[in-house]
């Protein structure tokens, strides 16, 4: 089935959005596949206007009806999502399976959250004075800007999304220029949701603003919007949180990451190279938790560098169009992506690396469209280019001879948003967790692939906000700390000061 038909299937009318100024191709083959209208300022004003109108009506919306309705748009993602899966796959080039697998992620976020509609709650606190209680109330938060990345083009807004709404937030969302069709589909997907909604959802509780950057510094720089939620590279967040926090707004920053996978003599290697190679190759290397750097203990190096070049040898053909059943590896986003992939393998040649594979494949086939065989690189050492994340399928394989160097080294980059260890001894894998400065640290797991239940994100130019499960729905709240006195004398003043007249 072709483009129109996928979006006929998921009740898409383009017809609304039709225009000159975001031309969509798909990466699979480069093809243009829509042309849609982006949004100005004045078109932005009205959506902002009508999502601050419709949080000031869903915010007296009891938390349980809230989450009726995310359970109703939880049902029509389950029967979207073939449709879906597909349209992220034509949009953003990863494969199906993983297409689908980001709107499950979406269908497991609403689940999440229905049941977190009736837990919203804060604690009771002890009061020092006689007849008085202190209590924490968690109240909804204001408009929420949702900013998002090319290569989780519904994901991450579904994660913000569900959350948001059930803390009583309304949402607007500027999805990457690059995949504005699959915003188009949610949007889709929520308006069935409201008109089978045993209540009434109030316009503007979803709001799409398309465009490019400029679109995105209309949100940032709008006071009504309470929260910016931004997914996308730490040189965007650097210029987002600043220019949030000259406002007072709030952030919460989910940017790159350059994730590393230790070896450790006891490993398990028939545990480890599957997990690292899904890690390293799956999508593309175009995840924030993709693996970017191994470091394998000097005793193992040999072997497993070995099974790693076989693998990647073998990966040959697996590389191709993603909607084909067999193909595990699709297209980089674009030529741009292509092009720094390029660089940064050079620039590691020349830092003593020596690169298996890296180079572009199936140009014939798709003259438009940049599908490349995944990079193994044999690196002496840790070099300022594997320092740097660069977005696309580079796997780095280092030496290391004491764990509490490698743990130092897996530490001595940016960013800090995935990490993991393959050990059977546990002293090795609690130092690592111990010691891992990431905000996720896995043992026997790969870096990439988190589910929705653990709180989502990392540290230092990662950004430092965590979403999804967990107690992130915090982040969509205001905290309010409430004491009530119920005696019958004057009340009696905090820290014991007198102040009698
Ligand atoms: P990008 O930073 O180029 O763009 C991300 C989004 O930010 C886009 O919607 C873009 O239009 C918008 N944007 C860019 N500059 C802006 C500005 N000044 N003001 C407002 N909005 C602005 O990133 P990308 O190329 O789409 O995605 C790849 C990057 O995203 C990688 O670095 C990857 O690690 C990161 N990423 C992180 C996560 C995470 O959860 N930590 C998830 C996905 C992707």
């Amino acid at each position: 089935m072709g483009i129109r038909g996928i979006l006929r299937e998921l009740g898409v009318d383009l017809k609304m959005q039709k225009g000159k100024d975001i031309v969509v191709t798909s990466p699979i083959d480069g093809d243009v596949i829509a042309s849609l209208k982006a949004d100005d300022a004045s078109s932005m004003e009205q959506k902002i206007a009508r999502c601050q109108n419709a949080f000031e009506i869903w915010r007296d919306v009891p938390a349980p009806k809230r989450g009726e309705f995310i359970r109703i748009f939880g049902d029509e993602l389950r029967k979207a999502k073939e449709p879906l899966g597909k349209l992220v796959t034509m949009e953003c080039g990863k494969i199906l399976e993983e297409g689908k697998g980001e709107v499950q992620e979406m269908i497991d976020i609403c689940d999440f959250a229905v049941g977190l509609s009736r837990q919203i709650g804060g604690s009771t606190l002890p009061s020092e004075r006689l007849n008085h209680n202190m209590q924490e109330n968690w109240l909804p938060l204001g408009p929420i800007g949702v900013i998002s990345a090319f290569n989780f083009p519904v994901a991450v807004w579904a994660w913000n999304f569900a959350l948001a709404v059930i803390c009583g937030d309304s949402v607007i969302w500027k999805p990457s220029d690059k995949t504005p069709l699959c915003a188009l589909a949610c949007q889709a997907i929520f308006n069935r949701a409201v008109k089978k909604y045993d209540g009434s959802v109030p316009a503007g509780l979803c709001e799409i603003a398309f465009g490019f950057v400029n679109i995105g510094e209309q949100l940032v720089n709008d006071r009504r919007i309470a929260l910016v939620s931004a997914t996308g590279s730490s040189r965007m967040g650097a210029i987002v949180g600043p220019q949030v926090a000259k406002r007072f707004g709030k952030t919460l920053l989910e940017l790159g990451g350059n994730n590393a996978a230790i070896v450790t003599p006891s490993a398990d290697l028939d545990v480890a190279l599957p997990s690292i190679l899904f890690g390293a190759v799956g999508t593309a290397g175009q995840r924030c938790t993709t693996t970017r750097r191994v470091f394998v203990h000097d005793s193992i190096y040999n072997e497993l560098f070995g099974k790693l070049e076989n693998a990647y040898v073998s990966l040959a053909e697996k590389i191709g169009n993603p909607l084909k059943s067999g193909s595990l590896i699709g297209p980089l986003i674009d030529e741009n992506s292509y092009e720094s992939m390029q660089n940064a393998l050079q620039i590691a040649a020349g830092e003593k690396g020596k690169i298996i594979g890296g180079k572009r494949v199936l140009e014939k086939k798709f003259p438009n469209s940049f599908y490349v065989h995944p990079a193994l690189v044999r690196m002496p050492e840790q070099t300022p280019i594997v320092q740097k994340e660069t977005f696309a399928p580079i796997l780095y394989v280092m030496p290391y001879k004491d764990l509490a160097d490698a743990i130092k080294q897996q530490n001595d980059v940016a960013q800090g948003l995935s990490s993991a260890i393959f050990t059977k001894d546990i002293s090795e894998a609690a130092i690592f967790k111990k010691y891992s400065d990431c905000g996720i640290a896995n043992v026997n797991i790969g870096t990439s692939g988190a589910e929705i239940g653990g709180a989502f994100g990392g540290e230092k130019e990662t950004g430092g906000g965590r979403e999804s499960g967990s107690d992130s729905w915090k982040a969509y709240m205001r905290r309010q700390t409430s004491t009530t006195y119920y005696g019958k004398d004057a009340p009696a003043l905090a820290q014991g000061v007198s102040f009698s007249a």
